[in-house]
């Protein structure tokens, strides 16, 4: 990256169709600042993937899903000391709401991460998770 400018890669992790499209390009719209985050596929066989997915289907639970990439991106790293923050997307569809905030606060709090509840679609709190997300990498950088 050019003097001045840095660029964050982050990964967005989640069960297909909840958002992560959708975030990120709220985001640069918004920001013309961070416009080189970029979303990036992750290295996770298709076959994890597909497993997730059956396994999504059949619980129904996003919560599950948190759980199992967090295992996803330790095989990976081989750590699990990485910045992260938690999201919970569709805010604005209180009403078929699958996950608590209780239950994402005490996950977030498990993981020593912060939590995000989010609209993409009525961009609320976009931005807060990815300058969450910056601060995090900030603190993780200056702490080595
Ligand atoms: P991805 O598969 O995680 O990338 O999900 P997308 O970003 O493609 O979103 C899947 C669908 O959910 C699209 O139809 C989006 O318009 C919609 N969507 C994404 N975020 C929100 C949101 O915050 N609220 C609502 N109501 N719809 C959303």
């Amino acid at each position: 990256s050019s003097a001045g400018s840095r660029e964050y890669k982050v990964v967005m992790l989640g069960a297909g169709g909840v958002g992560k499209s959708a975030m990120t390009m709220m985001h640069k719209f918004q920001q013309a600042e961070f416009k080189t985050i970029k979303q990036r596929v992750h290295p996770i066989p298709q076959a994890e993937f597909t497993a997730m997915r059956d396994q999504y289907m059949r619980g129904g639970e996003d919560f599950i899903i948190s759980s199992e990439f967090k295992e996803l991106i330790y095989r990976v790293r081989h750590t699990y000391d990485i910045p992260l923050v938690l999201v919970g997307n569709k805010i604005d569809l209180e009403e078929f709401r699958q996950v608590s905030t209780e239950e994402g606060m005490s996950l977030a709090r498990e993981y020593s991460c912060s939590f995000f509840e989010t609209s993409a679609a009525l961009r609320f709190y976009i931005d807060d998770v990815f300058h969450g997300l910056v601060r995090e990498i900030r603190r993780k950088e200056s702490s080595l």
